[in-house]
């Protein structure tokens, strides 16, 4: 094998042709140069469509592209960047073989990068690519428009989970919507308002819009009366983790309030582990370790009002996995018993799940998958929390359909 053909297999690259290597600058610059160019038959094409197109003129002369670092050595190909003719995209830069449209660095890096950015931290990723973060976003962006192959998310879309997502520490606030039957987020807009909930619908336009038949959501007016402007013949749903949510919240308040009564009595002991019961009483049951079991047990025994709060709470939770009428039954009972407490937060919680009855009730006729709203939901915010932020919705929404739409590219030269 001639050295070109070692190097053209070293960095990976189909269609083209390596026409030579070098080695430029010294100490930590020190860069390998592959010289390439695309075979003839991969010549004159538009960067956007593929068609072969008229010569236009030289663009911008040579260029580089970022490749995979070879060991410790960084690794650039070199190219000239001819623009063409496209009698669909006008005048545009030749396609080029070994990279995306618009891309500064090549396939193999961009995959690399789309791959580690699914997987690990944003910083680990920035600093092993030498690139920042808002490269890595903008790299996850294309690789997910290229995998999508220019597919709207928001075709065949019929029910849809509308919802708040906070980030950068809470002070601001996207608008997103998932497909409650791909479990993909589909669109995100910065903002929650009821002019934001109608982009979407705006996005989707009144034919698509009159085909969306459920939208779930948690109890946000503003999403509500967006649905009935723009959706009305939509059943809304209560998304049923933002119904648990409520009553966890209530068996919280009802748990501190207890400490706090045990503290001022001089219960310090006592206070404190009620204090180190919260993950035993917020978390599944068939979540819980033994030591959580065993401070269950010993709630049951000692503290009526708190362990009626948990089951009260654990009823609800399974009222949803009911479904149907015998969902309706257990939701008439979790409400009177709630009512009937005697505990302030959990009588609160009765009315407020009183008020939200019928939409409560569409959620266990329709059985939207709440399993997959939440574990989207979560992934967003686990996203925000793990990133430097995202410059734009579309950035976030690239990441999450990389990670959660089945859209994250093989490592380069392996099958999975
Ligand atoms: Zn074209």
């Amino acid at each position: 094998m001639s050295q070109l053909r070692v190097w053209k297999r070293i960095v990976g690259v189909e269609h083209t042709v390596i026409t030579g290597v070098d080695v430029e600058g010294d100490g930590l610059d020190e860069r390998v140069v592959v010289r390439v160019r695309p075979t003839r038959s991969r010549q004159g094409r538009c960067s956007q469509c593929g068609r072969r197109c008229r010569g236009y003129d030289r663009g911008g002369g040579r260029r580089r592209w970022g490749a995979v670092d070879l060991g410790a050595v960084i690794v650039e190909l070199e190219a000239d960047a001819p623009r063409v003719r496209c009698v669909a995209h006008g005048v545009v830069v030749a396609q080029v073989p070994w990279a995306r449209a618009g891309a500064r660095f090549t396939y193999a890096f961009e995959d690399t990068c789309a791959w580690l950015a699914a997987r690990t931290a944003a910083s680990t990723v920035a600093e092993l690519l030498r690139v920042t973060w808002r490269t890595v976003t903008g790299i996850v962006e294309r690789v997910v428009a290229d995998a999508l192959g220019g597919a709207d998310l928001l075709d065949g879309v019929t029910r849809v989970g509308i919802d708040e997502i906070a980030h950068r520490k809470g002070h601001r606030y996207l608008t997103a919507v998932t497909d409650h039957d791909t479990g993909r987020l589909i669109w995100a807009a910065p903002g929650r308002d009821q002019a934001t909930v109608e982009a979407f619908f705006d996005a989707l336009g009144p034919a698509r819009a009159a085909r969306i038949t459920h939208v779930s959501a948690d109890g946000a007016e503003w999403i509500h009366a967006a649905v009935r402007a723009k959706a009305p013949q939509a059943t809304v749903c209560l998304d049923a983790f933002h119904v648990v949510q409520w009553a966890t919240k209530a068996l919280d308040q009802v748990r501190r309030t207890l400490g706090n009564d045990l503290r001022q009595a001089g219960a310090h002991e006592a206070a404190a582990g009620l204090k180190g019961s919260r993950w035993a009483l917020v978390k599944n049951p068939e979540d819980l370790t033994p030591l959580q079991r065993r401070t269950l047990a010993g709630l049951a025994k000692t503290n009526h009002g708190i362990y009626r709060a948990y089951l009260i709470k654990e009823q609800l939770r399974a009222t949803f996995a009911a479904k149907g009428d015998h969902g309706r039954q257990l939701l008439a009972g979790v409400i009177s018993w709630a009512a009937r407490s005697r505990l302030e937060p959990l009588v609160k919680l009765a009315r407020t799940l009183k008020r939200y009855k019928p939409l409560i009730d569409n959620t266990l006729t329709h059985g939207l998958s709440n399993a997959r709203s939440e574990a989207t939901n979560v992934h967003l915010r686990v996203l925000t929390r793990r990133s430097y932020g995202f410059h734009s919705p579309e950035a976030l929404i690239a990441m999450a359909m990389l990670t959660r739409g089945g859209l994250c590219p093989n490592l380069p030269g392996r099958a999975k």
